[in-house]
């Protein structure tokens, strides 16, 4: 058999060098298709190096031109497209049997939903772009007959809990309810005064998940939760009030769903992103993802805790987003963006991320959303109040 051909949008993040990863564990069974970076393109030209695929994509022209002509230098022929024309293509490339969905971030949108309309196989990491257009990426889904296997560690464990029919709906499988486990962040027992003075760095220092900065404030503010809460009503067909938020330090279980006949069903595994990774790359088969086995002994035990939406205000903003509907997860998730980067800039304190994010929802009206267009709008309109509060705060 061919080895099968994989799109990594993403290719120099955290998500994106763990897919490589597994990838280089199976020669025979995967090849690196088209590698995509944004920033750090010399990582990009390592890794080009190193997998040797047909395509690589850059954000703009002047940079293709370059690597292109450094990589034949090389002796490779692979082929430098740019921008998001670029990345749309090699997502939706007829040679191309699956795509791994890993850029951060609402630019994830377009070449994911490209990848989904083209019916490939997508491996989704990327939640922001399901977050933004949920009913329309779904739709996608159903429509091209694309398969869509979620890569967020929680929605693979629920993934890998759920019987092959869950698509008829949960209660038709006997599903009372999703526990979607949390591990609570960094700041998990820091006390709420001491919220305003944290930093960047202690914010992406996470006690269990190496991972980019942007989920790492997601996962300190809890927004990450949030934003997994949307995504796993999307991808499950739940409604918000079916899915709870299980805080569960130890990162060990990764979520459980949890039957009518009291059956409580989780999956657990040692915190590592090539796990989900290699589950989805191989299902409904399974494949050594170089994970080290769980040791019970050495984890003796798992701790669980109701969250505090006191101190993590994103989730409870994100919970009503959920509820809302239409534009509400688009904004609530553009207003995070805006937010999280101007924390990661020293231009906003902690606290003020769910500050920005609940004046955008409040401000603005939640409008139904029909295409894409309307989700682009939608995003924009947030991302401009938040930029209003960052201007009107002299920030
Ligand atoms: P990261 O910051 O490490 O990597 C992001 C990747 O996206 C990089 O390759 C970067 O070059 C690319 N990128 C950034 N901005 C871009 C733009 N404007 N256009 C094109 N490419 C762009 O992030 P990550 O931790 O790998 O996370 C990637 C996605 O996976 C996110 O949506 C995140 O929520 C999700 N995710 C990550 C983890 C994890 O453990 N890291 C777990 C679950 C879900
Ligand atoms: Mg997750």
């Amino acid at each position: 058999m061919n080895p099968q051909q994989i799109t990594v949008l993403g290719a120099t993040g955290s998500i994106g060098l763990s897919t490589l990863d597994v990838i280089a564990r199976h020669p025979g069974r995967y090849r690196a298709f088209a590698l995509t970076g944004f920033t750090r393109l010399d990582e990009l030209k390592a890794l080009c190096l190193r997998f040797r695929p047909r395509y690589a994509v850059v954000p703009e022209s002047g940079a293709a031109r370059r690597l292109e002509d450094e990589l034949h230098a090389a002796g490779l022929a692979t082929r430098v497209l740019a921008g998001s024309e670029g990345l749309c293509e090699v997502a939706a490339h007829p040679e191309v049997d699956a795509v791994m969905a890993a850029i951060v971030g609402a630019a994830g949108l377009r070449p994911t939903l490209a990848a989904v309309e083209a019916g490939k196989k997508v491996l989704l990491a990327n939640k922001e772009a399901l977050v933004m257009s949920g009913a329309l990426f779904m739709q996608a889904v159903r429509r091209s007959g694309a398969q869509l296997l979620p890569i967020d560690s929680e929605h693979n464990a629920i993934f890998q809990c759920l019987p092959s029919g869950y698509g008829q709906g949960l209660a038709a499988v006997g599903v009372r309810r999703i526990l979607l486990t949390a591990s609570g962040g960094p700041f998990r027992e820091t006390p709420a005064a001491e919220l305003a003075d944290v930093t960047p760095a202690q914010a992406c220092a996470h006690p269990n998940w190496s991972m980019g900065r942007k989920i790492s404030v997601d996962s300190a503010s809890m927004m990450n939760k949030g934003l997994e809460l949307i995504e796993a009503c999307w991808l499950f067909d739940a409604r918000p009030a079916q899915v709870e938020v299980v805080v569960h330090p130890q990162s060990v279980i990764h979520s459980l769903v949890d039957y009518v006949d009291g059956s409580v069903l989780a999956q657990l595994g040692n915190p590592d992103m090539r796990t989900p990774i290699a589950h989805a790359l191989a299902w409904p088969e399974r494949i050594d993802s170089g994970v080290a086995p769980l040791d019970l002994f050495a984890i003796a035990r798992l701790d669980f805790q109701a969250p505090d939406e006191l101190r993590f205000p994103c989730l409870r903003l994100a919970r009503q987003a959920a509820e809302a509907g239409g534009s509400a997860p688009a904004m609530l998730n553009a207003a995070n963006e805006v937010a999280v980067a101007a924390f990661l800039d020293g231009r906003v304190r902690f606290p003020e991320i769910a500050s920005i994010i609940g004046e955008v929802l409040q401000d603005e009206p939640v409008v139904t959303i029909d295409d894409l267009e309307a989700v682009l709008l939608a995003d924009g309109q947030a991302r401009a109040r938040a930029e209003g509060w960052l201007r009107r705060h002299n920030r």
